[in-house]
This record gives C-alpha cells, sequence and structure tokens, in this order.
C-alpha cells in the first residue's frame, strides 16, 4: 500500500470524524424511532364514550401468523357496556415471545381496536410475564411490564428509551401520548 492510499484512508477517517454520529450511547441516550416504526400493541377506546373498541370477534387471532394473541369474548351489559357491540373481549392477551411484531392484526381488526404502538423495550426474566393482558396494553398505560415493575420499585415514573422523529408517530394517531 503506497502513502497516497494511507494519505486517502486517514483523510475518510478525519471526515467521519466531524460527522453527526448515527448511533446513540442508548439506554443513557434515547434511541430515535421512525414513524412508522411496530412496538407493542395498544387497545384503544372510543374518543368521547371512552368504550373499548375492541369486540372481541378474534379476527386478529385468525390473522395472527405466529398465534400469539388469545381472545375470550363475552355478551355486554346492556346497563353498562364495555364496548359499542353486543359483545367484548373478556380477555385479550397476546405473548410477546412469539409475536414478530408484524401487524397482522392491526390490518385485520374491523374496527380498529389493536394498534401497534412504539414501545420496544420488554426484556423480561420469566416466559409468564411475557403474556401481556388488556390492562398492559389498554391505551393510557405507559411502558412495558418490566418498566412499569421497575417504576414502582423506584417510585420514579416510567422512562421509556425512545423519543420520535420525523413526522406523526403511528400511536398519537389514535390519541396516544408519550410523554
Ligand atoms: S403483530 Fe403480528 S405476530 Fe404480533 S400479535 Fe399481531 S399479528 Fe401476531
Ligand atoms: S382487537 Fe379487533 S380483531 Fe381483535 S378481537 Fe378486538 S375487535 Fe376483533
Amino acid at each position: 500500500m503506497g502513502v497516497l492510499e494511507i494519505a486517502k484512508g486517514m483523510g475518510v477517517t478525519l471526515g467521519k470524524l466531524f460527522q453527526k454520529p448515527v448511533t446513540v450511547s442508548y439506554p443513557e441516550q434515547r434511541a430515535t424511532l421512525q414513524p412508522r416504526f411496530r412496538g407493542r400493541h395498544i387497545l384503544t377506546r372510543h374518543p368521547g364514550t371512552n368504550l373499548e373498541k375492541c369486540i372481541g370477534c378474534s379476527l386478529c387471532a385468525a390473522a395472527c401468523p405466529a398465534y400469539a394473541i388469545y381472545v375470550e369474548a363475552a355478551e355486554n351489559d346492556p346497563a353498562a357496556p364495555v364496548s359499542p357491540g353486543e359483545r367484548y373481549a373478556k380477555v385479550y392477551e397476546i405473548n410477546m415471545l412469539r409475536c414478530i411484531f408484524c401487524g397482522m392484526c392491526e390490518e385485520a381488526c374491523p374496527t380498529g381496536a389493536v394498534v401497534l404502538g412504539n414501545e420496544f423495550e420488554m426484556a423480561d426474566y420469566r416466559s409468564r410475564d411475557f403474556v401481556y393482558a388488556k390492562e398492559d396494553m389498554l391505551v393510557g398505560v405507559t411502558g412495558s411490564i418490566p418498566q412499569r415493575r421497575e417504576a414502582t420499585r423506584l417510585g420514579k415514573p416510567v422512562r421509556l428509551g425512545f423519543q420520535l422523529d420525523g413526522g406523526q408517530p403511528r400511536a398519537e394517531l389514535e390519541g396516544v401520548k408519550y410523554p
């Protein structure tokens, strides 16, 4: 290798030294997600009535290629309905160990009840803790199970390790606000 090639190589290295890095020191620095990123599911509600959009039809479970969703429907009590339909999801669970975050459930849902949000930090220790129930995904819940557990332990709010950049995040279209 000649001196010229070495000088050229050093030039490239020096040029890169002064460019903005494309990586971040996660988790100290927050990761930047793109608007179409698909993360942890959110179960949405109807604005105004606050009724759950999910009607327990199980189409999402049928569409899921990973068999990650379990739905058990029940009849609504007309005096105190949970959803606007005849039925609602008494049990709604997603096994995040099976999920491949493909978004097929979101595509299949006739009411727009299940959407994939932006949260991705779900690492945990026990397999049973990866089964997310309705109360872990209903709109308004911030953070994964381990994040909420840690926040409770520390007596602090949940800290999400991402920020949003470049337009409207998908989940905000469904009224989900991240701190
Ligand atoms: S994102 Fe895909 S794999 Fe995950 S629950 Fe939905 S359909 Fe199943
Ligand atoms: S999330 Fe949608 S597709 Fe799944 S059970 Fe509820 S209404 Fe049906």
